[in-house]
């Protein structure tokens, strides 16, 4: 049934029914999939050496300007979207059912920040026990904490990036200034949720919290920020943090003006500063760096 959307922190109020585009982020009433693809360079507790069965999801709630998945967050030309999959919930359950009967370790879906009303609907306690592998939810940041409850019990892994501690950089890359302290509020909520984090005896995470955060180059403040932030509210064990060197510009881009850096990579000296200071973040013990090598664009999926 159409609702007038509140559902993420952008409060834009649109109608949300059968035909999508309405609000900032795209969304309809019906969960719209890009593709469905084996991802094989998540973090090693998430894929093991199989990867993930990643269901991604159309549209976005941020759409920062240099997305790294641009193609499919509602800003770009380049994506036919004759090819979505338009899901009802029962539908979506049954491609998320699917896409956990291969050799993935894990099953994840990305970018779902505007559709949790939707995955809540569709992961009923029927669909959860015939999925036998986590279930990931890959997602933002940018989520109210009351919209993160309806998916206890239904996914086992969050993981959310933690993009800015600079309302500034927040404002001008993503248009939410808010986004440092809804971002915060909305890693303790999934950790609320899940507790600290689990492995199995295969090394595989099976519960809990990782917490992404992508170096921008020329904003290495705003890394080093967010690995305060993160040290100050958590206790060693707690979560999971991944630290990645892999920006590239992607192709189309331009950043606005003042962000010029934007337009390169980061440099050897911004990671190494990043990792050492990482390394000295006492409370957080457990987590990945990603070599600047990983810096290619071969890393973004193909849509
Ligand atoms: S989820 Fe989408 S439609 Fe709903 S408030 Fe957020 S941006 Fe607007």
């Amino acid at each position: 049934m159409a609702y007038k959307c509140f559902d993420c922190p952008r409060n834009c109020g649109a109608i949300r029914d059968g035909s999508s585009g309405k609000g900032f982020c795209g969304g309809g009433e019906l969960i719209d999939v890009a593709k469905v693809m084996r991802h094989m360079w998540e973090e090693p507790c998430i894929g093991g050496d199989k990867g993930v069965e990643n269901v991604f999801l159309y549209g976005c709630n941020l759409k920062c300007v240099y997305c790294q998945n641009r193609k499919i967050n509602g800003t770009s030309d380049d994506f036919d979207k004759s090819r979505l999959m338009r899901l009802d919930p029962p539908g979506f359950a049954e491609l998320l059912v699917t896409s956990s009967q291969t050799d993935a370790a894990s099953v994840g879906i990305v970018t779902g920040d505007h559709f949790i009303r939707q995955i809540s609907k569709a992961v009923t306690e029927d669909i959860r026990s015939r999925i036998s592998k986590p279930i990931v939810f890959n997602c933002g940041g940018y989520q109210k904490p009351d919209m993160l409850e309806l998916l206890k019990d239904r996914v086992d892994i969050f993981m959310p990036d933690f993009k800015y501690v600079d309302k500034d950089l927040a404002g001008t890359l993503s248009r939410a200034k808010d986004y440092p302290s809804v971002c915060l509020r909305a890693i303790e909520k999934c950790f609320e949720i899940t507790g600290p984090a689990v492995f199995g005896e295969d090394g595989l995470m099976k519960k809990g919290v990782l917490v992404r955060h992508l170096i921008l180059p020329g904003h290495i403040n705003n890394t080093l920020g967010v690995i305060d932030k993160l040290n100050e509210t958590f206790r060693p064990g707690d979560i999971v943090f991944s630290l990645m060197s892999q920006y590239v510009p992607v192709s189309g881009f331009c950043p606005p003006p003042g962000f010029e850096k934007l337009s390169g990579g980061i440099s050897k000296a911004e990671y190494k500063k990043a990792k050492a200071y990482l390394e000295n973040a006492s409370n957080i013990t457990l987590g990945y760096t990603q070599d600047p090598a990983s810096s290619s664009s071969g890393f973004i999926p193909d849509f």
